[in-house]
């Protein structure tokens, strides 16, 4: 077998649905190049360039003596020559470069190896986590091509660069030689492969760990204290994370609690929260919404009635508040109660006690109440609609819960608890989201709070067609969103923004202008007439 036979498809072995996956027998991971990078950063900015370059160029020099070794025992190579050159085929293979063999002419001095490295992902993440370097940086590289050319020819083998793309050149080079052919000026380059200077990284090392053992208990301080949710609530955001701790602490003493917030915010959840870890939690949470029923109706359901107290009072009936007696009424809407009903919550709120409609006994009762509205109470209480001393006796404690669009981190865990749930309910498991969806759920600015996002999953995982959500499942207002002007930090110029959706657009239809203007709603020859002012051609 020569080394241009290697070929991806043989090498790598992976299940479709992940799990371990295997590059020439060995366990391989899928690692993104730009996480590896910001590892590489982190490693410079902890140890300093020096000591990162010494470990990543012994991390490489063993990775390629790893990978020279399986290659040895799983392929049979025609010749010696063949299986280290499969060095540079399987760097390729890799991802890491793209490796163009240099062939220096046969003469004394003559370096063993040369070859260009286009695409140095080594070279691309230096450049963009730390900058233009003044010396070459394919450390890691440089380092499995020593290990692997050194296991083949069981000599010591250095690869250096004398060109790399992170130092502003075009392409990398990299030369091979035997450590006596190396000249004097590149003896202090051995030193990244030795083990030395390990003790000196440790002794660094252990000097930065201390650091962070001290940074880490800080932390776990801090995350001691932070208020541990219920396990059925998704509360990933710092804004959330505090009302809920701001909730459960309330819980415990027995003031009446208002809880203010767009419709859709979860404002029952909280007030269930706030019922569950309260001494009353053995009680019923009754929970009633007043902006849905009015009058004598509302009156009765509430205090309840005495029979004949109205027409269709056939027999005496308890109200919510007496039922609700030594436990938590959830009173939803509470800007909704008209004026009369507001002076009988008021009187029930600081008499304690309730009268049946139609029934002048005065029944005592203990319950404790959370409100909540979606109204500027404030507002209503200026314009004379709503009970200033009503509002007062209710706000004892108020728990503003923040619109889904200011608790962004909490968007994503909550789609994905949605889609389970929904998922479960139509009788299929695991429905995923797409990158693009996320991305799009982020974008969207969710006027209709946490229940739009319930409903919009619902609906997509009613109308997907695969095992994964996909754009094209969302509601048409979530699918259409686009990028809230601010989220960058700035405005763009509309002109900008049009000319990139119309690029974007077209690139999804295949360059299909037609079929781009048919989407975009103008007429082909807007399209062509905005693409020339532009000079998109
Ligand atoms: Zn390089």
């Amino acid at each position: 077998m020569r080394y241009h036979d290697l070929h991806l498809d043989e090498l790598l072995r992976f299940e479709p649905t992940g799990g371990i996956v295997r590059y020439a027998r060995e366990r391989a991971l899928i690692l993104d190049a730009v996480a590896l990078g910001s590892l590489r950063k982190e490693l410079i900015d902890t140890v300093g360039q020096e000591v990162a370059r010494g470990l990543l160029t012994r991390f490489g020099f063993a990775h390629g003596w790893r990978v020279a070794e399986s290659f040895e025992q799983d392929f049979p190579w025609d010749s010696e020559h063949e299986w280290t050159r499969a060095g540079g085929r399987l760097m390729q293979l890799l991802g890491l470069v793209v490796v163009e063999n240099d062939e220096p002419p046969k003469e004394p001095g003559a370096p063993l190896a040369a070859s260009y490295w286009k695409d140095s992902f080594e070279a691309e993440q230096h450049l963009l986590h730390v900058g233009r370097a003044e010396k070459p940086v394919c450390w890691t590289i440089c380092g499995m091509a020593s290990g692997y050319v050194s296991r083949c020819t069981r000599e010591e083998i250095y690869f250096f660069e004398d060109k790399c793309e992170a130092a502003g050149d075009a392409v990398c080079h990299v030369v091979g030689r035997r450590r006596e052919d190396w000249g004097p000026e590149h003896h202090n380059l051995f030193r990244y492969f030795e083990r030395e200077s390990m003790d000196a990284v440790l002794a660094r090392v252990a000097e930065k760990l201390k650091e962070t053992e001290r940074r880490l208990r800080v932390r776990e301080r801090q995350t001691r204290a932070r208020p541990k949710a219920p396990p059925d609530m998704v509360v990933k955001s710092e804004a959330m994370t505090a009302v809920v701790g701001i909730a459960q602490r309330v819980a415990k003493v027995d003031a009446t609690v208002l809880i203010t917030g767009e419709s859709g915010v979860g404002k029952e959840r909280i007030a269930r929260l706030v019922h569950d870890e309260s001494p009353r939690a053995g009680g019923p949470f009754i929970a009633v919404n007043l902006g849905a029923i009015t009058g004598t109706l509302l009156e009765s359901e509430l205090f309840g009635h005495a029979k004949g107290a109205f027409t269709g009072a056939s027999r005496e009936r308890i109200g919510l508040f007496e039922a609700a007696n030594g436990s938590t009424i959830f009173l939803d809407e509470i800007g909704d109660l008209g004026p009369e009903l507001q002076v009988k919550m008021l009187r029930v709120l600081q008499e304690r006690e309730v009268r049946r409609v139609g029934d002048n006994r005065a029944r005592p009762i203990d319950v404790r109440v959370v409100a909540a509205t979606n109204k500027e109470l404030v507002d209503a209480v200026k314009n004379g609609e709503f009970r200033e001393d009503l509002y007062y006796r209710l706000r004892v404690v108020e728990i503003a819960l923040p619109p889904l669009r200011d608790r962004r981190d909490d968007i994503l865990p909550l789609a994905r608890k949605f889609a389970d749930v929904a998922a479960e309910r139509a009788g299929v498991k695991g429905v995923k989201l797409t990158p693009e969806v996320a991305d799009q759920l982020l974008r969207y600015p969710w006027p209709g709070n946490v229940r739009e996002l319930e409903n919009s999953i619902e609906y997509a995982v009613v109308v997907r067609s695969g095992p994964i959500i996909t754009i094209n499942d969302l509601p048409e207002d979530v699918r259409r969103a686009v990028a809230p002007p601010m989220s960058g930090g700035e405005i763009r110029p509309l002109d900008e923004v049009e000319r990139d959706y119309i690029v974007a657009a077209l690139a999804a239809k295949d360059d299909n202008r037609r079929a781009a203007a048919e989407a975009l709603g103008i007429g082909v020859a807007t399209l062509y007439r905005k693409l020339r002012k532009w000079g998109v051609s």
